[in-house]
């Protein structure tokens, strides 16, 4: 048994080392190629386990309505005494060459579409020992294609600048080209203080842009006012715009003047048996207002020009002092003066007496002036007696008022 095992053994060891030399048979190879119309291509002829040799010769054949050859290089594998000719290459060396690779590469270009075969037939291949090497022939198939027809679907836009269109068969094949604005239409119409827009539209992808339109100015107009008057309040112009409406200054109102008053002045003298009347007048509107003046009292005791000077009234000390007028007793028989202001005893002339007169009836010293002398000594028209009068007649009598 172990002895026959051993045998096997050898055997099969035998056989191991025999293989590479049955596997190792010599090949010509040509890969097939594709093509496409008008373009070259090249076609490798390689020989494969090349076991040696000094001359080979190939012929190879085409189809020349397909197919034109544009040139044959040798390759590496031999590069001695190389002839070539349109249907034949041929090698001749001194000595064997052992290399496999690239014998030579064809290069064709397809005149068209379709299919053709370039074949290589072995017409002889020796040795050193011109011994025959057994190689044989080989074929490769080339296919030259159809050129590609685009079949581009519509524009789209891309971007602010470009629209794009792709090939429906094969999504790689784009192109892209610049929009084609149109004239553009306002969209929004610009308004007083407010941008407007015009939009611009791509007559080819409908893509569009838009562009601001500058806002308007306002139209200023004057909304005239009204001028106050002594009792109606006014307004001040303003100004509103006449294309939009907006306030662009507001109107604001002012107040009414009040009356401007002239003094009182007696229209209808009283007597001791009806009342008289005064009237003013407003100097800017016209409007007057009377009122009564009372009935005079009958005339009785003489007012006492010795009375006692006012011990408590201070004078006034920057008053210029009274000149010495001498005081001038109201004569009861004389009649009234009419209407001088300042004129509280009646003598018709404006003096101290008569401020004197009036102090006493503004510190309620003296209560006994008639309608006339108060009416007289109210100076400053304020319907009461007050220092404030007394000291208007002082000045009245010196000379430094008028009254
Ligand atoms: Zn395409
Ligand atoms: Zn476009
Ligand atoms: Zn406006
Ligand atoms: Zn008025």
């Amino acid at each position: 048994m172990k002895k026959l095992l051993a045998i096997l053994l050898t055997l099969c060891l035998c056989l191991f080392e025999a293989l590479p030399a049955f596997a190792a048979a010599p090949a010509l190879t040509a890969s097939s190629v594709n093509a496409a119309p008008g373009e070259p291509f090249d076609l490798p002829l390689k020989i494969e386990n090349n076991p040696g040799f000094c001359y080979l010769k190939i012929t190879f054949t085409y189809d020349a309505d397909l197919l034109t050859l544009e040139a044959v290089t040798n390759g590496a594998v031999s590069t001695d005494a190389f002839t070539v000719t349109d249907k034949a290459l041929q090698w001749d060396s001194d000595a064997d060459v052992t290399a496999s690779g690239v014998l030579a590469t064809l290069r064709f270009t397809a005149k068209r579409a379709g299919s053709a075969t370039v074949t290589f037939k072995v017409v002889g291949c020796y040795n050193y020992d011109e011994a025959t090497v057994p190689l044989a022939g080989t074929a490769a198939a080339v296919t030259v294609a159809a050129p590609h027809v685009h079949d581009f679907g519509a524009w789209t836009y891309l971007d602010e600048t470009l629209h794009r269109r792709v090939c429906k068969s094969d999504s790689s094949h784009t192109e892209t080209a610049p929009h084609s604005w149109d004239a553009g239409k306002v969209t929004a119409q610009p308004r007083c203080a407010v941008v407007g827009v015009k939009t611009y539209t791509c007559t080819v992808c409908g893509g569009t842009r838009t562009e601001e339109l500058p806002a308007l100015e306002h139209a200023p107009k004057t909304v005239p006012g009204k001028p106050a008057t002594c009792t109606e309040a006014g307004m001040t112009d303003g100004v509103v715009c006449a294309t939009c409406g907006e306030i662009l200054i507001a109107q604001t109102s002012v107040p009414a003047l009040g009356h401007d008053w002239s003094a009182w002045t007696v229209t209808v003298e009283p007597t001791e048996t009806a009342e008289g009347t005064e009237t003013r007048t407003c100097n800017r509107c016209g409007e007057t207002q009377s009122r009564a003046i009372p009935k005079l009292e009958p005339v009785s005791e003489p007012t006492d020009p010795s009375e006692p000077t006012d011990p408590s009234e201070p004078t006034d000390p920057s008053e210029p002092t009274d000149p010495s007028e001498p005081t001038d007793p109201t004569d009861p028989s004389q009649p009234y003066p009419v209407c001088v202001p300042g004129d509280v005893d009646l003598d018709g002339k404006v003096t101290a007496s008569d401020a004197r007169l009036a102090l006493r009836r503004a510190v309620e010293l003296d209560d006994h002036l008639n309608a006339q002398q108060l009416l007289n000594a109210n100076v400053d028209g304020d319907d009461k007696i007050t220092a404030s009068d007394a000291r208007l007649i002082l000045r009245a009598a010196v000379g430094l008022e008028t009254l």
